[in-house]
């Protein structure tokens, strides 16, 4: 017997599949990990449900799927998804009903779930259970975003005048390798610019090294 991980989607002996204590899924055991709560190694948490735990949801739990099938409206009109991939969106484990029963499926807006995919203008216009692939149709085109007036240009675009060299000689070596050092450092200094709370400031050769 072979199935798949909820999570990674590897395909492996069953044996080597684990259930998940919170949504009874297989997953292998790269994808799990224990009960942060009580560090039983028994009772495993598949790692969607371990995120669920440790950081609890706030927002829609669908909002990842709604806002991809936004994202995919400027390309195409239909959108065949795993199972698979619409946890990987939503971040979570589609509920078993999903698997289950066509039902789950349908273009309700009472339900949390057809509301994200209504809300994003698209349908389910055919689900497969036994491939667990779902298509979507796009029924509407949001409207765009209009955009912020001060972006429009209203003027033709007039170049700086550019001032001719003095004299046709080059800079020196000295004036050009200050100048790059002084643009290097400047690009350190950005790179380093917040340190991480709980860290050690600058170091006094760090703070030489950025001294102009
Ligand atoms: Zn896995
Ligand atoms: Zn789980």
């Amino acid at each position: 017997m072979k199935d798949e991980c909820g999570i990674c989607g590897r395909v492996m002996r069953t044996t080597y599949l684990r259930q998940c204590q919170r949504c009874k899924k297989m997953f292998c055991r790269d994808c799990m990990t224990p009960d942060v709560a009580t560090g039983d190694p028994m009772a495993m948490l598949c790692l969607h449900c371990a995120r669920r735990i440790v950081s609890p949801r706030t927002v829609n739990k669908y909002a990842g799927l709604e806002s991809h099938l936004k994202f995919r409206a400027a390309f195409t009109d239909l959108v065949t998804l795993k199972f698979a991939r619409i946890d990987g969106l939503i971040g979570s484990n589609l509920p078993m009903a999903a698997y289950r029963d066509p039902l789950w499926w349908s273009n309700t807006s009472s339900s949390a779930h057809a509301k994200a995919w209504l809300d994003a203008g698209w349908e389910v216009h055919e689900v497969n259970l036994k491939e667990g692939t779902v298509a979507f149709k796009k029924v509407r085109s949001l409207p765009r975003k209009p955009k912020r007036k001060s972006l429009e240009i209203t003027q033709p675009f007039i170049p700086v005048p550019v001032r001719p060299l003095r004299s046709s000689k080059k800079p020196s070596n000295t004036k050009v390798s200050k100048l790059y050092a002084r643009i290097k450092n400047l690009e350190r200094q950005r790179n380093t610019r917040q340190p991480i709370r709980g860290m050690k400031g600058k170091s006094r050769y760090q703070k030489r090294l950025f001294k102009e």
